[in-house]
């Protein structure tokens, strides 16, 4: 038998289709007041009128007491700290950073969710409670996208205490 009829008969295991969708999507009031602060290099978050929670990004409500947030907004530090983290050994697109990398659950100061983001530092110095800090895309570049922040860097201070973050594990 050749080559050719021995290819035939093997099963098919995989079977790539590349596909693409095109969408528009409405942001709504919460998540364009969010973007067109991210334009000016300001990040907002909402605060719960129940508990006082802030919420970070606002979705204009609160997911657990079913309120509206109304219009008051928090400008929040683009400083956090590393709640959990994963090395990442798989490329991803739109990632400016060298496999592996770090992602990070970062609580922003100030916020009371989590964001998560990546981190630029060595793999062996990445830990919880590491302070750290957004790094930004170069001013004349920003737009209405969450992409401003390239990742986060290391800063220079001291690790945040186990109680200021654990409820956010
Ligand atoms: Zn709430």
């Amino acid at each position: 038998m050749s080559d050719a009829n021995e290819a035939a008969n093997e099963p098919i295991a995989v079977i790539r289709t590349p596909i693409s969708l095109d969408y528009h999507y409405s942001a709504g009031q919460s998540a364009s007041r969010f973007l067109r602060a991210i334009a000016q290099g300001k990040l907002l978050g909402q605060k719960c009128p129940v508990d006082g929670r802030v919420y970070f990004p606002s979705r204009g409500a609160c997911p657990q007491h079913g309120v509206t947030f109304g219009d008051e907004v928090v400008e929040l530090s683009d400083k956090g700290t590393v709640v959990t983290f994963s090395i990442v050994r798989v490329p991803s697109e739109n990632i400016p950073l060298e496999l592996p990398y770090i992602t990070i659950n970062v609580l922003l100061d100030g916020a009371d969710t989590i964001l998560i983001h990546v981190l630029d530092a060595k793999l062996e110095d990445v830990r919880m409670g590491m302070r750290v800090q957004a790094v930004w895309k170069p001013k004349e570049e920003w737009t209405t996208s969450t992409a401003n922040i390239l990742y986060f860097r290391p800063i220079d201070e001291p690790d945040a205490s186990y109680d200021s973050y654990k409820e956010h594990i």
